[in-house]
Parts: structure tokens; sequence; C-alpha cells
């Protein structure tokens, strides 16, 4: 095959793209059977079979356990035992998503942190031995027998007048995202072209009946010019081109890529959906500045014109009482929220730029303890520049929108009122004795009010990234847009 070819498949970036292809081609042409798959270097063998196949993609089929190495990371990888993998084989969703098309993305891309992905609604259902075990591990949970709450009413969140201006000094800039999946289509990994191009149609028609503030135009990934491509990049609001090594392309979702793909945004910028990347629809709300209720509550306006949409549509969202909101990833259960801010904090930020190793992790560790969790400012795994941090809730499932808003907000007021106390002259030991002193106390009230425990996840993921190591290559720096 020529470079042309085979550039545009995702075999060509696993196998070492450009460079590997000027090493191995030649007379300028590439005979793929002679390489070394890494898709098959794990046990199995193409399913040509498979329907869901496409030009550029090939599902793998496992007739046994794959040979998981010490690589492998995920928590698939240790909740697929022998015993299970013979009691799912032969399972099928009722859409023909199959046990080896759910953990196919977590076996050929050793490094992801959750493994499994779902290709239907359905499957959280037929595969739930292999799922519910990964979401426990992953979420602290327990699907069969705890219930998730969903409360999306903005009013109830509460953000004084003096958090409001704590805020206003401090953060940068606010977002909150989530995914969204509409019933009766399959998944990304697991649709058909048809599948695609349908749920493309549904949002669209979402998106052309949204009014008022968040009224604005959609971007079909394919059809889009130099300029909206970059404009949208530098903003931070387009998603990542699949690379070799995330879930996306492993799991078969980067498949006829970018048909049906697309961005929505409204007018001012606020209010933005991705269509047809990891899942159907991921709607996010930001603006600058730390008027949290605000983006909250646009937010939820694009959450329910979504839900509404899919109702005249003759369907509803994918979502149960036990799993709250599904989707494709394990990890982007329940709320499957995000909220986050973006803050300057200048004190955590001399410590962590500093030499002692207990200091850097002060933030980490203050974070933990109201459960959020820093990032960098340019999304996962990068660094924070100029001081400025990602700050969001950690949790997901389990908990409502507006909860774990809530204790974003509570919880960053915290971080602010902790980094004054830095910047006034106190140490990071004063810190720390405020945070431990805060654990006795609420251990001691834990009786009257049950804390439900964090997340927990049973396999070491990048602790800054828990949530997302499913869908992120975490061995290399978030920008892959280049591709
Ligand atoms: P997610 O997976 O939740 O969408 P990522 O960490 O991949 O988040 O970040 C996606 C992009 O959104 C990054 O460019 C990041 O800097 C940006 N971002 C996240 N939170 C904020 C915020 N509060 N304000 C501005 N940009 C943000
Ligand atoms: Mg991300």
């Amino acid at each position: 095959m020529s470079q042309e070819e085979v550039q545009n498949l995702p075999q060509f970036t696993i196998l070492g793209g450009e460079a590997k292809f000027t090493e191995l081609a030649e007379d300028g042409k590439l005979d793929l059977s002679k390489i070394e798959d890494p898709y098959l270097k794990y046990g199995g063998a193409y399913d040509e079979a498979d329907p869901k196949n496409s030009s550029d993609f090939k599902y793998v089929k496992f007739d046994t356990v794959p040979t998981f190495t010490d690589d492998h990371k995920s928590l698939m990888s240790k909740v697929l035992t022998p015993e299970l993998f013979e009691k799912l084989k032969d399972v099928k969703s009722d859409k023909g998503y199959t046990l080896s098309n759910a953990i196919m993305t977590g076996t050929v891309t050793p490094h992801l942190g959750v493994g499994a992905t779902a290709g239907d609604e359905n499957c959280w259902e037929v595969f739930k031995d292999l799922f519910y075990p990964i979401i426990e591990g992953w979420h602290g949970y327990d699907a069969a027998t705890q219930e998730h709450p969903v409360d999306l009413d903005p009013s109830k969140l509460v953000f004084s007048e003096e958090t409001k201006e704590l805020f206003n000094k401090y953060v940068v800039s606010t977002r909150v995202r989530a995914a969204r999946n509409i019933s009766g289509y399959s998944l990304p990994c697991g649709a058909t072209s048809e599948d695609r191009a349908e749920v493309e149609k549904i949002l669209q028609q979402t998106f052309a009946g949204l009014e008022g503030e968040l009224k604005g135009t959609y971007y079909p990934l394919g059809g889009m010019t130099d300029e909206q491509r970059d404009f949208l990049l530098q903003r931070g609001f387009l998603f990542q081109i699949p690379s070799a090594k995330n879930l996306l392309t492993g799991a078969g979702a980067a498949r006829s890529w970018p048909e049906n793909r697309g961005i929505f945004h409204n007018a001012e910028q606020t209010a933005l959906c991705w269509v047809n990347e990891e899942d159907h629809c991921r709607i996010i709300s930001m603006e600058l500045g730390g008027n949290i209720p605000s983006v909250f509550s646009r937010f939820c306006s694009l959450s329910g014109a979504i839900e509404e949409s899919a109702q005249k549509n003759g369907t509803k969202l994918m979502r149960n009482k036990n799993l709250g909101f599904m989707g494709t990833c394990p990890s982007n259960l329940g709320t499957g929220l995000r909220a986050s801010v973006m803050i300057k904090l200048n004190e955590f930020n001399k410590l962590m730029e500093g030499d002692n190793q207990a200091d850097k992790e002060l933030l980490d560790q203050v974070c933990s303890r109201y459960d959020l969790q820093p990032r960098g400012s340019a999304g996962e795994h990068s660094p924070a520049v100029g001081g400025k941090f990602d700050v969001s809730n950690k949790q997901r499932l389990g908990f409502s929108e507006v909860q774990l808003v809530q204790k974003m907000i509570d919880g960053v007021s915290k971080v602010i009122e902790l980094e004054e106390m830095l910047a006034a002259g106190k140490t990071p030991d004063d810190i720390r004795a405020v945070i431990d002193k805060e654990k006795i106390e609420e251990t001691g009230s834990a009786a009257a009010e049950p804390v439900v425990e964090a997340a927990q996840p049973i396999v070491e993921a990048p602790v800054a990234s828990q949530a997302e190591a499913t869908t992120e290559d975490t061995t290399e720096p978030a920008a892959q847009n280049d591709a």
C-alpha cells in the first residue's frame, strides 16, 4: 500500500506513523502483512466476519483470555479471569457487540486505566459481570445495589456573595462538561456509519432548535476550513484527533474518521457540543470568571434541550437508576460530570516549583481531602503555566450533578482559604495541620452524616487523571491535534 492509502488508517499511527512507513516501505509501498501488528500481539485474530469492520479498521476476536502483560494496567485486565471469559465469550448485545469488542481497546492499548468499552446500551446489562467490578474498582460504587441520583436543578446551588467575590478574585474561567447518549443507537465504538449519521442528524436538529443564549452553529469536522479548525483548537474547544494509543482508536470508535463528527457552539462560545467522538454527544458549558451558577445553569439548559430533542424524535437518553447516564466508558457513568475552575494558586505553585517533595504534593493532598482533582492549565498531564491550575470534582457516580458542583464550590473555597493562609505566611505544615484537624472532626460527626468514600481505583492510575486514564494516552502529553 502507498503512504496515501495507509496514512489514514488507525494501523498507520499504531505501527509508528510516517517514520516507520519510510523505514519499512520498499519502493514507497508497505506490505502490512509483513509487519508485526500490535493489534495481534496479545492473542486473537482479525475477525473478518465482524460486520462493524470498516475499510480503515478491523476488530480482533479473542478465543481465550488475551495474554496480559505487566504493561496492562487496566481494571479490565484484572477483572477478566479465564472463568469470566468462558462465561461471556459467546454473549452478544442486542446490537451485536461482543466481549472481544468490549475488551479490545484495553488489550491492544495496555496503558489504559479502565480498558473496556460498551458498544451500545444493552452492553451494560449483558456484560455486567465484567463491567460491575470495573465500576466498583473505579468509582467505589456497587452498581448492583446502589442507586444513582440525578439532579439538574441549578437553583439548588449555594453560592453566597462572599464566595462569589472570592471566586472572582482567583478563578480565571469555569467549565462544566458531561456525556449524553441517545438510546436506540449504537455507541461510537459499536456504531455503523448509518448509526453515526442518524445520531448526527438528531443532534443537528437539536442544535437547530436551540434558542436564546444557546443558539449557534454546527461545524462538521470533515467540512471545516483550516482557519475554523485552528480557531477551535487554540481555544481548547475542539476534541483531540484520535491517536494510536487512546481508547477511541483501539475500541473502533475512530472508524471512518472524521465522517459524522463535528462540533457545535453558540455565538458566545459558552455552550459547546461534540458529536460522535467518544460518546454521541459531549456537552460543555464554559465562560470566563468564576460564576459557577451561571455556567452550571447553562449546562443544565443544554442537557435539558438534548433530552427534550431526543424525546421529540421518539427516543430518549441512555440512563437508568443504577448507572445514571450511560455511555462508552465506565469512568463516565453516573453524572459523567466534570466541573472545573481554572484557578490561580501562586503559593501552591511556588511549593510545587520548590525542592521539597512533601510540599510539592501539598496541593494534591489538599484537593484529595475535598474530593477534588488538580490538573495543569492545558488539560490532563499538562504543567500549571503561570500558577494556573484546573481544579475539578473527582467523583462522577453516586452523587447528583448538584451535589458534585456544590462539592466543587465548597472544596475550591477551602483551597482558596488555604492559599490565602500560605500568602499570609503560614507554612505547609500549618496547612497539613488544618486538613488533619478537619479530618478528625469529620470522623467524629461521621455517624450523623455518612460520608460516601471517594472513588479509589484498584489499579494505580496517574492521580491527576483518574477519571480520564481511559480516554487519554497517559504516556504522552495531551496535545495530539497536529496529527
Ligand atoms: P475533559 O476530559 O474533562 O474534557 P481535559 O483535561 O481533557 O478535560 O481538558 C480539555 C480542555 O479543556 C483543555 O484544553 C483544558 O485546558 C480545558 N479546560 C478545562 N477546564 C477549564 C476551565 N475551567 N477553563 C478553561 N479551560 C478549561
Ligand atoms: Mg479529556
